[in-house]
């Protein structure tokens, strides 16, 4: 772990598209955020690259810096009825939230690929460790 086996940007942007981080054909997901086992296009074991709640953390990190933050600066956003400017603002934050997701998830799986991380390893699991 640590070193990079394969080509990063190739394997993050193979990911954040949906694809095979190895060859880029296959899908990634067999559902909406249910990696496939493996690749149909080059048979590469995708199941052993761990995205745990990372790709959930990473997404609530973009979209709460990206959209969130800057949105708390119109007024509009403060002064207008909370019956109407909350399910205007909400239902489209919770759909972009949910459509960048399974991407964030896919470039993070590209990424444990091109780091060679697999869910086997060890210096992961610190809360293990700790034990
Ligand atoms: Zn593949």
């Amino acid at each position: 772990m640590g070193e990079i086996v394969h080509p990063l940007r190739r394997s993050v942007f193979r990911g954040l598209a949906g694809r095979c981080p190895a060859c880029g054909k296959g899908p990634l997901f067999w559902r909406y955020l249910k990696v496939n086992g493996r690749c149909e296009s080059c048979d590469t074991d995708l199941a052993r690259y761990p995205a745990d709640d990372g790709p959930a953390y990473l997404t609530i990190l973009l979209i709460g810096h990206l959209v969130v933050a800057p949105m708390l600066f119109f007024p509009i956003v403060w002064r207008a009825n909370p019956a109407y400017s909350l399910p205007l603002i909400l239902i489209p934050l919770a759909a972009l939230t949910l459509a960048v997701l399974p991407r964030v998830k896919g470039g993070w799986v590209g990424m444990m690929y091109a780091l060679g991380v697999k869910n086997t390893d060890a210096a992961l699991h610190t809360a293990d460790a700790a034990d």
